[in-house]
């Protein structure tokens, strides 16, 4: 439970209830911590104590509400972090990430996250499920790739979401921006899809390594400039297509002047006429901030160059439904292993302290799983 900037606390809360006849309540099995609850848990987001946590959700089917037709009592299942409804014009489309219905005021809803609706996190022992048959993948039964499945939730959609917006490929070249959880998987996702080369750019020593452990060549930005580093193996053209899985968070390399914005470092990197997706977030909103602009992300954009350059682009939350049943059945299959990158499994206990080591980016903190039975 978050209680103030840089704190969260582990304490008993009203276990979670059916609430709407399409409800169904998980026991949460694994829920990881990811990179966007940082935002929260850094303060910047006007986030409220109390609030739980846990977007990234996985469990054992506990009950279910009188009208939820296909999800049992007993059923393995996996929660894309977008609560959706399925029937609006959004979630219709299979842009569930926007959907029209849970959260009017914002576009999408979310598990435990400030401004996208009133759903309680999953670091916790039980779920709420709005929309039950909807928002519950099914899984094999048992216990097998259960940290594969897990990460079905948010971050392997989200890095396949980035790969398809920029439509990456088979035989391509790729520059991926951040080699965090979500990095790795748009660089895992690429290769997934047939890509040549795949760079991933960071500064941290041990992605950078799990990167190359994929098969992408690790591009650390601490050593040079990337888009010289980048151009160097490419011919001087640049890549064919880029992804932004960094956001406005983004670090500057020392000797910069300019803030550090991805999404121009990228323009220079990716050919005339490539793509772009971006999945980092580019919505700070720090209360406390200096304007309201800078609430809504607004940054300087070098529109010039795009335009010049004829680049496209996709942003936006990722529509995990669209991708994470063909992504189960790669699980099952044997063709994709996502957990290489999970780093902890730990109690519930453990979270504050795993909170801390996570948002300091301590050296082999990569992913955590939060594991309520343990
Ligand atoms: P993370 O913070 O663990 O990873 C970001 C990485 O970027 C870090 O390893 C950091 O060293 C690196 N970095 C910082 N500055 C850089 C620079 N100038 N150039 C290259 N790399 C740089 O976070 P994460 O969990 O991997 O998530 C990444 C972003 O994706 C976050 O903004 C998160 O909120 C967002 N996200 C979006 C979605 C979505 O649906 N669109 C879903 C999940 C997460
Ligand atoms: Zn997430």
């Amino acid at each position: 439970m978050y209680q103030e900037p840089f704190s969260v606390e582990v304490k008993d809360v009203e276990d979670a209830r059916i609430q709407a006849p399409n409800d169904a309540i998980v026991r949460v099995t694994t829920a990881a911590i990811c990179g966007s609850d940082l935002h929260m848990y850094e303060g910047r987001t006007g986030a409220e104590p109390g609030i739980v946590f846990g977007h990234e959700n996985m469990g054992i089917v506990e009950e279910v509400g009188s009208g939820v037709t296909t999800v049992k009592k007993g059923d393995r299942v996996v929660m894309p972090f977008n609560v959706a409804c399925g029937f609006c014009k959004n979630c219709l489309a299979g842009r569930t990430g926007f959907c029209l219905t849970v959260n009017k005021g914002f576009a999408g809803g979310a598990y435990g996250y400030v401004s996208m609706g009133p759903y309680m996190g999953g670091q916790a022992e039980y779920l709420r499920v709005p929309y039950a048959d909807f928002n519950c993948l099914q899984l094999p039964m048992g216990e097998e790739h259960e940290d594969d499945f897990a990460l079905l939730a948010d971050i392997f959609p989200t890095g396949y979401h980035a790969a398809e917006m920029a439509q990456v490929s088979p035989g391509e070249s790729v520059c991926v921006f951040g080699a965090g959880p979500v990095g790795l998987m748009a660089a895992y996702s690429s290769i997934l899809r047939g890509a040549a080369q795949v760079f991933v750019v960071d500064r941290q020593p041990d992605r950078l390594r799990l990167a190359e452990r994929i098969g992408a060549v690790p591009i650390d930005f601490g050593q040079g400039d990337p888009v010289e580093q980048i151009k160097d193996r490419t011919g001087g053209e640049g890549t064919d297509k880029g992804i932004d899985a960094v956001g406005y968070q983004a670090t500057v390399r020392e000797g910069d002047e300019q803030p550090a914005v991805v999404l121009n470092t990228l323009i220079e990197c990716v050919r005339p006429t490539g793509m772009l997706g971006v999945v980092g977030l580019y919505v700070p909103a720090d209360p406390g901030g200096p304007s309201e602009s800078a609430k809504h992300g607004e940054l300087l954009f070098k529109m010039g160059r795009f335009f010049e350059k004829g680049l496209r682009m996709g942003t936006g939350q990722a529509n995990v439904k669209a991708y994470n049943r063909q992504l189960r059945d790669m699980i099952v299959a044997g063709r994709a292993t996502p957990s290489f990158l999970v780093s902890h499994r730990l109690p519930l206990s453990e979270a504050p302290d795993a909170y801390q080591h996570f948002d300091q980016r301590d050296d082999g903190w990569t992913k955590v799983l939060l594991k309520p039975a343990m």
